[in-house]
C-alpha cells in the first residue's frame, strides 16, 4: 500500500479530488504543488495511516517507516539540505489535515529538526542568530506542548518574566542572547516536569510529532467538534511534513492569512491581514495587532499601520497573482496562509473559505456574473438554513443604544442577553431557556460547546480572522471580537467599559454587522430580502419541481409568507382562530352545549367570525391553493378552568353555572392527544363541521364577488384512520357546498382531502384515496404515533437517546426517514395506485427542514409547507433536492 504522498517542485502524488485520503490541507498543498504555486515541498502520510493506526491498538503499517524515510530522502535531495545536518540543517513544520476542516483543532509543530548543534548551524548559515535562537524557542514551545504535554503556561511565565527583566513591551525587541537564555529556560523546565531532557534527535522529534498528530484526532476538542459538525471519528486525519520557510528572518520576511474575498460581505475584494517578521500563528494569536494586505482594508480598520500594499508591493504583486490562479482554478472563495522570506512568497494553505450567509450569498451570485460557476452551482453553494441568519432582524437604527464599546465586525447579525463569561455558564444557562452572550478576553477550542449555546459572542482580543471569529462566522453566531476598550475581570466577573461596570447576568447587545457593544436590550427590524437573495432565489424557484407552501392562520403571517415567496396555504390550522379572546367565549359555549341544538346556536355566532378570516386569507393569498384543515384539537383545550370562566360561559349560553362545571369534569380526558379529537370531534358534532364548510364556502362566494379571484379551497379532515370517516364527512362537506352554491347562485370548486397522521392511514392509504383527492403528511402526529412518543414530553429524555446513539437526533425536528418515511413511501404509493392525479403534501414541521425536505422529493411529494420564515429555507432546499 502507498501510505506516503509528495508534492512540490511544480509536481505532487496527489491532487484536491484526494481530500478523502490526504486530508484538505495535503490534498490542496498537492493541487497548488501542481498548478506552479511556491509551495515548499513536503509529504502527506495518509488518513488511512490514522484508521490503520487506532484500528491495530495504536500501531503504524509496517512499510511506513521505510515510505517516510524515502520521501525524506527526496525532500532532502530536492533542497540540497539534510534532515539534522550539523552545518546546514532542513528543518520541517509537522501538520495536521483532516478530510473536513477542523480549525484550530489539531496543532502543528514548527521548526522541527533543531537541536542544540543545529541550532549553531542556523545561526550561522543564516547569518542571522537571532532567528535561529527565535526558532528553536519556538519549536521547544510548540513540541514542549503538543507533543510531551508540558503546560503551555511554563513557557509562557518564563517569556513574559524575560521580557519584565529586560523591560521589553514586544517579542521583536528580544535579542539573540536573550532567545539564547529563554532556550536554556525552557529545555531545563522540560527535564524538570518530564524528569528527561527535551529530544535532540530528528528522528525522534520527528516521529514524537507524527504520533502526537494521530493521537490529537482522539483528543477532547476534536471529539467535540466532530461531534457538533457531525464528523465521523473513522475519517482520520493525515499529517504533512513540509519543509519550513521563515516568516521571522527580518523585516523582508512576514507571515499572514487572507481571503480572496471578504469573508463577511463577501465583497469581491482581497482581504487578510500579514506580520513583519513572525511566524505561523503569530498572526492569528493576537501578540501583536496585525497589518492588512491593501490599501482599502487599512481604511476599512482606520489603522495607522501601513498596508502590504504599501510597504512590499512586490510581495503583494505575487500574492495578487495568486489570488487571481486560485479563485479561476478553485471556482470559489479561497482561505489562504502565506509565508515572506527574504521578499518571496510560499503558499501554506488553502482551502474554500468558511463564510457568513450573506457572503455566501453575495459570493454564489457574483460568480455567477463573472461566469466561474453555473446557476445550477450557485445554487448548491447556499447551505438553506443558513439563510436563516439573513432573514434575522438586524438592529433598528432609529433605535436609541447606549454603546460600551466598539469592536471589530466579526460575524454579522444583532443578538442581546445575558452576560456569562464562561463557556460553561454560558451551556448552562443556555439550557433553562435563556439567552445569554458569551463574554471572553478571547476564544480557544474549549469553548465551543458555550459559543454554541450563546446567542452572540464578545471579545476584547483579537481580530478578524481569531478564533472567535472564525468559528461564530461558521456557526452563524454574531460575533463582536477585539473590544479592545472593554476590559474583563473573570475573578470578579465583571467588565469594565470606562466608567460603566457590567456584571454577570447584566443585558448586553452586540451588533456583529457593526461591532457596536450595548447595553440593556436594542429594538431589530427586519431584514431586505431584495437583490442578491431575490436573484438566488428566482434560480432556485427554476430549478425545483416542489411547490413550496406556508403553514399560516393569520393575515399577517399570511402576508409575510407570500413575501417571503409562500405559493399557498399548506396548512390553516382552524382551532388558532378560535382562541381569539372574542370568539372563546362562544366557542365554549358550543363545546360545553349537550344539545345539538345549543350547539347551533353558539355555531351561529361563530359562523359570521370564521368566513370573514377566510375572506381576508383567501384575498390575500389570491386564487393560490389554500388547504383548511377543520377543527382537530382535543375538546379538552377548549374547556373553561376558573370560576370566571364558567360564569362567562354560563351566561352567555343562559345555562346555569353548576351544571356547566359538572359537564366540564365529564368532557375531561386522561390522554386528549389519543382522545375526542380530529375527526372524532366532526363524527360526533357534524354540525361543527358543517359550520366551518360554510364559514368557507360562502367566503369563496364572496371574493369572487368582491375582488373576482377564483379560489378552490382544499379541505382537509383531521386524524382520519379509515376511509368511513372521511366518507360521513365528506357526505357533510359536499352537502354543505351545494346548499352554498343555490344561495349564492354560484358554482364552487373545491377539493376534499385528509391528514396522513395515523400509521393505521397510510397503510390504509390505497382505501382512503378512493374518498380524499389528497394527502398532507402530518409528520408531526405521525411521527408521535408511530414512535407512541409524545412529542411534548420528549424533551426530557431525547437527549440521553441520541448521547447513546439509538437516535441520531430529534425525530421531531428532522424526519425519521427510515421509519416514519416508510409509513409515507407506502402511502404515496398505494394513494397514487388507487388516484394517479391524489395532490400530495406535507404540513408538519419538517416541511421546513432541509433534511426532510430531500426526502419529501425522493418519494415524490408535490409541495411542502412550512412556517413563513422557513419558506425561503424550503424553497432553496427543495431546489437542492431537485439537482
Ligand atoms: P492550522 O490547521 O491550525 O492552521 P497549520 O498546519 O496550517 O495549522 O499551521 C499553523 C501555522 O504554521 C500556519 O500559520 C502555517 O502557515 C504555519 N506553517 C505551517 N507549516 C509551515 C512551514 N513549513 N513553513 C512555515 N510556516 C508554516
Ligand atoms: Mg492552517
Ligand atoms: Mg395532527
Amino acid at each position: 500500500t502507498k501510505w506516503v504522498y509528495s508534492f512540490g517542485d511544480g509536481k505532487a502524488d496527489g491532487n484536491a479530488g484526494m481530500r478523502n485520503l490526504l486530508g484538505g490541507k495535503g490534498a490542496n498543498l498537492a493541487e497548488m504543488s501542481s498548478l506552479g504555486l511556491p509551495v515548499p515541498p513536503g509529504f502527506t502520510i495518509s488518513t488511512e495511516v490514522c484508521t490503520h493506526y487506532y484500528d491495530n491498538g495504536n500501531q503504524y503499517p509496517a512499510e511506513l517507516k521505510a515510505q517516510a524515510d524515502a520521501a525524506l530522502a527526496g525532500l532532502e535531495k530536492a533542497l540540497g539540505m539534510k534532515f539534522g545536518d550539523p552545518a546546514d540543517p532542513l528543518l520541517v513544520s509537522v501538520r495536521s489535515g483532516a478530510r473536513a476542516s477542523m480549525p484550530g483543532m489539531m496543532d502543528t509543530v514548527l521548526n522541527l529538526g533543531l537541536n542544540d548543534i543545529t541550532v549553531e548551524g542556523l545561526a550561522k548559515k543564516s547569518g542571522d542568530p537571532r532567528f535561529a535562537y527565535d526558532s528553536y524557542r519556538r519549536f521547544i514551545q510548540m513540541y514542549g506542548d503538543v507533543v510531551l504535554e508540558v503546560d503551555h503556561g511554563h513557557f509562557e511565565e518564563i517569556l513574559e518574566s524575560a521580557k519584565d527583566e529586560k523591560g521589553y513591551r514586544l517579542d521583536t525587541q528580544m535579542t539573540a542572547d536573550d532567545w539564547k537564555a529563554v532556550v536554556e529556560q525552557y529545555k531545563a523546565k522540560v527535564e524538570e516536569e518530564l524528569g528527561k531532557p527535551f529530544p535532540q534527535d530528528p528522528q525522534e522529534q520527528l516521529w514524537g510529532a507524527i504520533g502526537a498528530v494521530f493521537g490529537s484526532w482522539m483528543n477532547q476538542r476534536a471529539i467535540v467538534y466532530r461531534r457538533l459538525h457531525d464528523i465521523p471519528a473513522s475519517w482520520g486525519t493525515a499529517v504533512n511534513v513540509q519543509a519550513m520557510v521563515f516568516g521571522n528572518m527580518g523585516d523582508d520576511c512576514a507571515t499572514g492569512v487572507a481571503f480572496t474575498r471578504n469573508p463577511s460581505t463577501g465583497e469581491n475584494l482581497f482581504y487578510g491581514e500579514f506580520l513583519v517578521n513572525a511566524q505561523g500563528e503569530d498572526v492569528v494569536a493576537g501578540i501583536r495587532t496585525p497589518q492588512s494586505l491593501t490599501v482599502q482594508g487599512r481604511e476599512a480598520a482606520e489603522s495607522d499601520l501601513p498596508s502590504m500594499e504599501e510597504v512590499m508591493p512586490g510581495v503583494f504583486a505575487q500574492l495578487m497573482d495568486v489570488r487571481e490562479k486560485l479563485e479561476k482554478h478553485y471556482r470559489d472563495m479561497q482561505d489562504i496562509e502565506f509565508t515572506v522570506q527574504q521578499n518571496k512568497l510560499w503558499m501554506l494553505q488553502t482551502r474554500n473559505g468558511k463564510r457568513t450567509a450573506a457572503a455566501a450569498l453575495k459570493i454564489a451570485v457574483d460568480m455567477v456574473h463573472e461566469k466561474l460557476i453555473d446557476r445550477t452551482e450557485a445554487v448548491q453553494r447556499v447551505e438553506p438554513s443558513a439563510l436563516d441568519q439573513l432573514l434575522h432582524p438586524t438592529l433598528d437604527p432609529k433605535a436609541e443604544r447606549k454603546v460600551l464599546g466598539r469592536g471589530l465586525p466579526a460575524s454579522p447579525g444583532a443578538a442581546s442577553g445575558k452576560v456569562v463569561f464562561t463557556a460553561d455558564a454560558a451551556e448552562a444557562q443556555a439550557g433553562r431557556g435563556e439567552a445569554v452572550i458569551l463574554v471572553r478576553i478571547e476564544t480557544s477550542p474549549e469553548d465551543i460547546h458555550g459559543m454554541h449555546a450563546a446567542r452572540g459572542i464578545l471579545t476584547t482580543r483579537g481580530g478578524m480572522t481569531s478564533h472567535a471569529a472564525v468559528v461564530a462566522r461558521g456557526m452563524g453566531r454574531p460575533c463582536v471580537s477585539g473590544a479592545g476598550e472593554l476590559r474583563i475581570d473573570y475573578a470578579k466577573k465583571l467588565m469594565y467599559a470606562g466608567e460603566a461596570i457590567v456584571k454577570e447576568g447584566d443585558t448586553l447587545t452586540i451588533d456583529g454587522a457593526s461591532g457596536e457593544v450595548m447595553l440593556g436590550e436594542v429594538p431589530t427590524i427586519q431584514p431586505q430580502l431584495s437583490g442578491d437573495f431575490a436573484e438566488l432565489m428566482e434560480w432556485a424557484d427554476g430549478i425545483r419541481t416542489m411547490k413550496v407552501r406556508t403553514n399560516a392562520e393569520t393575515p399577517a403571517d399570511a402576508r409575510a409568507a407570500r413575501k417571503f415567496g409562500a405559493e399557498g396555504i399548506g396548512l390553516c390550522r382552524t382551532e388558532h382562530m378560535f382562541f381569539d379572546a372574542e370568539r372563546i367565549v362562544a366557542v365554549r359555549e358550543m363545546i360545553m352545549a349537550s344539545t345539538e341544538k345549543g350547539r347551533r346556536l353558539a355555531l351561529a355566532k361563530i359562523l359570521p367570525m370564521q368566513r370573514q378570516d377566510f375572506v381576508e386569507l383567501f384575498q390575500i393569498m389570491k386564487g393560490l391553493p389554500v388547504t383548511i384543515r377543520l377543527l382537530d384539537p382535543p375538546l379538552h383545550e377548549f374547556l373553561p378552568h376558573t370560576d370566571e370562566e364558567i360564569a362567562t360561559v354560563a351566561k352567555a349560553a343562559g345555562v346555569d353555572a353548576e351544571a356547566l362545571r359538572q359537564r366540564a369534569v365529564q368532557l375531561k380526558e386522561s390522554n386528549p392527544m389519543l382522545g375526542h379529537r380530529g375527526c372524532r370531534l366532526g363524527i360526533s358534532y357534524p354540525e361543527i363541521y358543517e359550520m366551518q364548510a360554510r364559514a368557507i364556502f360562502e367566503a369563496v362566494a364572496e371574493v369572487l364577488k368582491q375582488d373576482g379571484d377564483t379560489v378552490t379551497p382544499e379541505i382537509m379532515i383531521p386524524l382520519v384512520a379509515t376511509r368511513k370517516e372521511l366518507d360521513i364527512l365528506k357526505a357533510v362537506i359536499d352537502r354543505t357546498a351545494k346548499a352554498v352554491m343555490e344561495e349564492a347562485g354560484q358554482q364552487i370548486t373545491y377539493l376534499v382531502g385528509t391528514m396522513i397522521e395515523l400509521p393505521r392511514a397510510a397503510l390504509k392509504a390505497a382505501e382512503i384515496a378512493e374518498s380524499a383527492e389528497f394527502f398532507s403528511f402530518g409528520t408531526n402526529d405521525l411521527t408521535q404515533t408511530t414512535f407512541g412518543l409524545s412529542r411534548d414530553d420528549s424533551g426530557s429524555f431525547l437527549k440521553t437517546y441520541e448521547d447513546q446513539g439509538i437516535l441520531e437526533g430529534d425525530p421531531f425536528q428532522s424526519l425519521d426517514t427510515e421509519g416514519v418515511g416508510e409509513l409515507m413511501a407506502i402511502a404515496v404509493e398505494r394513494g397514487r395506485k388507487t388516484r394517479a392525479d391524489i395532490k400530495l403534501g406535507i404540513c408538519g414541521e419538517h416541511g421546513g427542514d432541509p433534511a426532510s425536505i430531500q426526502y419529501c422529493q425522493e418519494v415524490g411529494l408535490d409541495y411542502v409547507s412550512c412556517s413563513p420564515f422557513r419558506v425561503p429555507i424550503a424553497r432553496l432546499a427543495a431546489a437542492q433536492a431537485a439537482i
